[in-house]
């Protein structure tokens, strides 16, 4: 629900302490924080829709952004295997696109409009459909419950939050239906088996381990076709934002 002090936060830079108190927040609001964008264990995959946007952003080629570190084979895991992982092309987390920013004196995202369909999703699909219990445990245990406004509108912000997660949505599935079968028939999807782990701390050394591993091997070849095959599609250059739906 679109209320005056969103209109406000629009078209002014918002005053600290408004900054400190996400209850005041009427709706979500990226403000930066970078830990989506930084905990190596976050995994972003890319569609080939998202490489072409982002070399579109850089003015490079797909090849470029792998020997750049930027994007690469990355291990994913499995969400009914917790000992599971498979390869897939993504963003190298931390991600290399957050930079300080001087006039906003901190690091924020250099290609926000750019970025990939999986960094506009998080956390809108969360306050889309998740019940009340995992949205509060969002906003108290997260940094990224700064950003999020839970009040008494809130019933009424989750359809917006709806109608934006839906277009998203749509086009990552269109995307996800051109990309899955390419990246397959490069013999890029294999099953990578770790040892389970039950700490945070045990996840982020078995993902560190299997990152450093296939950064051992050369994926060139890789990239060269995916840069072929970008030039062979259309995609959408313009991403909904969510003030589009307010
Ligand atoms: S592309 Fe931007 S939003 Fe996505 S992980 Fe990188 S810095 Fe974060």
């Amino acid at each position: 629900m679109l209320s005056m002090v969103y209109i406000e936060h629009l078209l002014y830079p918002m005053p600290n302490f408004i900054k400190d108190d996400y209850w005041f927040f009427p709706m979500f609001r990226c403000n930066h924080n970078g830990r989506c964008c930084e905990d190596p264990t976050t995994q972003i995959s890319l569609t080939l829709g998202d490489i072409w946007r982002l070399c579109k952003a850089h003015k490079k080629s797909a090849l470029d952004l792998y020997k750049e570190g930027i994007i690469g084979v990355f291990p994913f895991g499995d969400p009914f295997k917790d000992d599971e992982f498979e390869t897939d092309i993504g963003l190298f987390v931390p991600c290399k696109h957050r930079i300080f920013n001087e006039k906003m004196g901190k690091k924020i995202c250099s290609v926000y409009e750019h970025r990939p369909i999986n960094c506009r999703l998080f956390p809108i699909w969360i306050l889309a459909e998740a019940p009340m219990n995992e949205i509060m445990d969002l906003v108290k245990n997260h940094q990224c419950g700064e950003c999020c406004g839970v009040d008494e509108d809130f019933e009424e912000d989750r359809k917006i939050y709806q109608k934006y997660k839906g277009a998203l949505v749509e086009i990552i599935e269109r995307e996800i239906q051109l990309s899955d079968p390419f990246y397959e028939s490069l013999g890029l999807k294999k099953r990578l088996v770790a040892k389970k782990s039950n700490t945070q701390e045990d996840d982020l050394k078995i993902v560190e381990k299997l990152v450093a591993d296939l950064q051992k091997e050369d994926f060139s070849e890789v990239f060269i076709k995916i840069d072929d095959e970008i030039k062979k599609h259309e995609f959408e250059e313009k991403l909904p934002a969510m003030e589009e739906f307010l």
